[in-house]
């Protein structure tokens, strides 16, 4: 489909790029960038593999981002084997510079207020190298189990993923985050060359109901940022309404936020769409700045060998499915496997690893709260047995595991696998399955065959 833009978006934007009018309209010609970004995690983990995806999807470096990379359209990187294994998340070069520009660490509580598909939470939690705690949160349901998904992929350990609107999310966490990340949804003028469809929702209006939603939801945010803390907000759209003005109308009504950097990627001076990213400071500390409400669930010390009771499930329950895990860990995992930083948290039967942040986050905080993922998924308890979950599998390497069952990606066993056939095998009991070292999923072996347990709602097509 060939772009036929507005004539009132165009008459915005040649007031606005003057000179560069022309280059901008031209980049609509221009065949779009295609972009991928390592999961580093599993790069690390498997160098070797990892120096191959280079030539195999003609990789080149994004400019603005370390672990992001231009890709080779014919090599369809989304349908490789690698991408179940969660290698790595496709994602439009531009988009990739909010999340280093909010630049999260390790150990820090971070917050993606609007996180679906995933994009910038699976960068942020890249970031924080599985250490602290990150709150993926989408607003709208079917769209927050992709985002779930999504972290379950790239095999996040540390992140809890909700469904809930900023307002809820304000309350329950008021100066909570050390860093948030808003990427609002927008007029998606940056969206017209990779998706033109969208154009027919465009229009002035739309530009300025968008331009309303933007601020409050920045509203939101700012209640949750910790003194001292950081917000990068981003959008994929041109407008200056939904883009410089928000950030004056936020900075304004919240003298205390600074503007630190403030950032526009053009698709015709950059290879990618086009993004807006601001990064505001809080100019407080927590020791200075004694205005407003405190975090109703004060920090608390992490209690080493006892499970505080959770909202979810009494601790006796939760004890007793630790137990079922740690049978399964004895005879599965080596003690490369270890859950740090969290405490088991039950979901009737679905055991998690919740993310704690040295005491600051409690599962009571989820309560009313709509919660997919608490942490990482361990597995299910079912008649005091313990089933290990898809995430467990992705979240894992293949030195964590004592039995594995290896495949090569461009082998006829790995496209049986992931359409869910079971596989010949001589082994026994539960099995990590990996791909070219990368793990897929599980099977569980017996009588020479291997059980497919890779999760129905993902296998391919016959
Ligand atoms: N950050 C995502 C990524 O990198 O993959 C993309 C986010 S997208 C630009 C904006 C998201 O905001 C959408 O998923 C949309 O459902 C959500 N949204 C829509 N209305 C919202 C609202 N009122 N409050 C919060 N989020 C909203």
């Amino acid at each position: 489909m060939t772009v036929t833009l507005p004539e009132p978006f165009l008459a915005r934007m040649r007031q606005m790029l003057g000179g560069g009018y022309e280059a901008f309209v031209a980049s609509y010609d221009q065949p779009r960038a295609y972009g991928l970004r390592l999961n580093t995690w599993k790069t690390d983990s498997n160098p070797a593999a990892a120096e191959r995806l280079h030539g195999l999807f003609g990789l080149e470096p994004v400019p603005w981002c370390k672990t992001g990379y231009y890709y080779d359209e014919e090599t369809k990187p989304g349908r490789h084997p690698y991408h179940a294994a969660g290698v790595y998340y496709i994602q439009e070069p531009s988009a990739m510079s909010a999340a280093e520009l909010l630049s999260p660490q390790p150990g820090e509580r971070v917050l993606d207020l609007a996180a679906a598909p995933g994009g910038k939470a699976t960068q942020i939690a890249d970031r924080m190298q599985g250490q602290g705690l990150l709150v993926a949160n989408e607003i709208h349901p079917a769209r927050a189990e992709i985002l779930s998904e999504n972290i379950e992929r790239m095999g996040i350990r540390h992140a809890i993923v909700t469904s809930a609107s900023p307002g809820e999310l304000a309350e329950r966490f008021p100066r909570y985050f050390d860093r948030i990340m808003v990427d609002a949804p927008c007029s998606g003028e940056g969206m017209f060359r990779k998706e033109p469809e969208t154009v027919l929702e465009w229009s002035e209006q739309a530009v300025e109901t968008c331009a309303v939603r933007q601020l409050a939801i920045m509203q939101e945010a700012v209640k949750m940022l910790k003194p001292g803390g950081t917000i990068a907000y981003s959008t994929c759209t041109f407008s200056v309404e939904e883009n410089e003005r928000v950030i004056g109308q936020i900075t304004h009504l919240h003298p205390e936020l600074s503007v630190e950097r403030m950032e526009r990627l053009w698709p015709h001076t950059h290879r990618g769409e086009g993004h807006f990213v601001a990064v505001l400071k809080h100019r407080g500390t927590y020791d200075t700045d004694e205005s407003g409400d405190r975090p109703p669930f004060p920090s608390r010390p992490a209690k080493r060998g006892k499970q505080p009771s959770s909202g979810a499930a009494p601790r006796k329950a939760i004890e007793s499915a630790m137990r079922e895990f740690e049978a399964f860990a004895a005879d599965m995992l080596r003690p490369t496997f270890r859950l740090t930083g969290g405490e088991a948290v039950l979901f009737g039967d679905q055991l998690y690893w919740m993310p704690t942040a040295d005491g600051a986050m409690h599962p009571d905080m989820l309560r009313g709260i709509k919660t997919l993922r608490p942490g990482l998924h361990l597995g299910t308890i079912r008649k005091q047995r313990f089933v290990p979950s898809h995430a467990l599998a992705l979240a894992l390497t293949e030195s964590d595991v004592t039995r594995v069952h290896r495949m090569e990606a461009d082998s006829p066993q790995t496209e049986a696998y992931l359409r869910g056939e079971a596989l010949p095998s001589d082994g026994k009991g539960w099995t990590l399955v990996t791909v070219d070292g990368w793990p897929v999923g599980w099977g569980k072996a017996s009588d020479g065959l291997l059980k497919n347990h890779y999760p129905k709602g993902l296998r391919r097509p016959n």
